[in-house]
């Protein structure tokens, strides 16, 4: 055992244990499942050295938050449970379990390496939610797996609603798998229009699913769970080639900016499958733009800068999209220089409301001027927004107030009328 850690027989052995004694009202007896973010990339880029060196010091954390009546077992590559014994109320559970992900979502150094993974973490309670070890840590495993893809740091205690949740999310994810053979991918395109003129320069292609039961589904239900496999991967290359097939018939030579995960800019080579899909549709690699978010450059920023280089290099255009949402926004820019920014539309919302807002946009958009790039406001709805924006000299605009994402045959028929 390389932790030094019981594995799952002797975990399943002492819940036992601790549930009998709590039977006998010696105190009350939880399960908290955890499992680590980013563990396997660590693996891969890293070696296995790297990787276990790293379970070593996650497992010291996780000792040093919990008190010695606890237990701490690794029940898979990156998972690992906690059983704790005496804890009265699910609000001190709560408090255990925060703290256990806070420990993890700390960079980590190793050789030298700064390291960041974290952790998302689910809860469960003897004898509520499980009474028997079996029940109890599946129970766990069920809140953990309804966080999964809402991101770092989230802890969750079970309900019994979570069993059907996991089902459907169970059935989503084995269509997701068949859907890109099946063709029900379909992109839809929304206006990128100049600050000034209010004239069209870009089209954002944004994806939904035509899910043969369900009808249109949006990205946010389905990128998540394609991001935690190498769905994302094919998902990516469908859109790759869709949006440069569509763009290469459009009546004017708008630019078409596609959205890349930063997993599938890992997983694939992008820049290669960019490459092949221009020349297939003898597009000009000047009109397409590539957005990606700041979290490309967490896993490894020195392979992200790498890419974003080669397609640099091949004449795209690159965005930083949501920007200032993220953790460390400004450090990023020192790493790579973005042809534009895209301000977040959790900004753009509040502007009119909030003199602060206004101070925050104003600040980016003079920012972003001075490194050279330009600014694009998202979600831009109203008016009143527009005309802020304006005085602001943001240079790109977005949103319903010029039009919402529609299927790619209206694009043409707009022009024409
Ligand atoms: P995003 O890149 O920030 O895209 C903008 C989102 O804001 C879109 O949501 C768009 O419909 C919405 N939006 C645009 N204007 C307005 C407005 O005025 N008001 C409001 N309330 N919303 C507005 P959508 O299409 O649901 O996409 C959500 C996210 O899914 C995107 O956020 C992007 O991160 C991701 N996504 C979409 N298509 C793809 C794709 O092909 N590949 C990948 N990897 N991610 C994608
Ligand atoms: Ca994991
Ligand atoms: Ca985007
Ligand atoms: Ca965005």
């Amino acid at each position: 055992a390389l932790t030094g850690l019981p594995n799952r027989y002797l975990l399943g052995q002492r819940l036992t244990q601790a549930m009998d004694a709590a039977t006998q009202g010696d105190g009350g007896v939880a399960a908290i499942y955890l499992d680590l973010d980013r563990f396997k990339p660590v693996n891969d880029l890293h070696g296995h050295a790297v990787g276990d060196a790293l379970l070593i010091q996650v497992a010291g954390r996780m000792r040093a938050v919990l008190r010695p009546t606890d237990t701490l077992a690794r029940v898979g590559g990156d998972e690992f449970v906690a059983v704790l014994t005496h804890v009265p109320t699910a609000d001190r559970i709560a408090e255990i379990a925060g703290r256990l992900v806070a420990a993890l979502s700390r960079p980590f150094e190793i050789e030298a390496r700064r390291i960041e993974i974290g952790a998302s973490a689910g809860a469960a309670r003897y004898p509520a939610d499980g009474r028997t070890a079996e029940a109890l840590l599946h129970a766990a495993d069920t809140a953990l797996y309804s966080v999964k893809g809402e991101g770092r740091g989230t802890v969750r205690f079970f309900e019994p609603a979570m069993e059907a949740q996991l089902q459907a999310r169970r059935q989503l994810e084995s269509e997701l798998a068949l859907a890109v053979a099946r063709g029900e991918f379909r992109l839809h395109y929304q206006p990128i229009v100049n600050g000034r003129t209010g004239e069209i320069e870009t089209f954002e292609a944004l994806i939904r699913w035509q899910h043969p039961v369900r009808g249109l589904i949006g990205p946010a239900e389905f990128i998540p769970l394609a991001e935690q496999s190498d769905l994302i991967v094919g998902l990516g290359q469908w859109v790759i080639e869709t949006a440069c097939a569509d763009a290469a018939r459009w009546p004017r030579p708008w630019r078409v900016s596609i959205n890349v995960s930063p997993s599938q800019l890992r997983l694939s080579d992008v820049p290669a499958a960019v490459a092949a899909a221009l020349e297939r549709h003898e597009l000009d690699p000047a009109r397409m733009v590539v957005e990606i978010t700041e979290s490309v450059f967490i896993q490894d920023a020195d392979a992200a800068v790498v890419v974003l280089n080669r397609l640099r290099a091949m004449g795209l255009r690159l965005a930083l999209d949501d920007f200032g949402t993220g953790y460390s926004s400004l450090s990023y820019l020192q790493l790579f220089k973005f042809d534009k920014l895209k301000i977040d539309r959790t900004f753009v919302r509040r502007l009119g409301e909030n003199s602060d807002t206004l101070t925050i946009v104003r600040a980016i958009v003079n920012l972003a001027h001075n490194l050279g790039m330009h600014v694009t406001a998202e979600g831009v709805e109203t008016a009143g927004q527009l005309a802020i924006l304006r005085a602001l000299e943001c240079d790109q605009m977005q949103g319903y107030l010029f039009g919402r994402p529609a299927p790619e045959v209206r694009i043409a028929e707009t022009d024409a009328a």
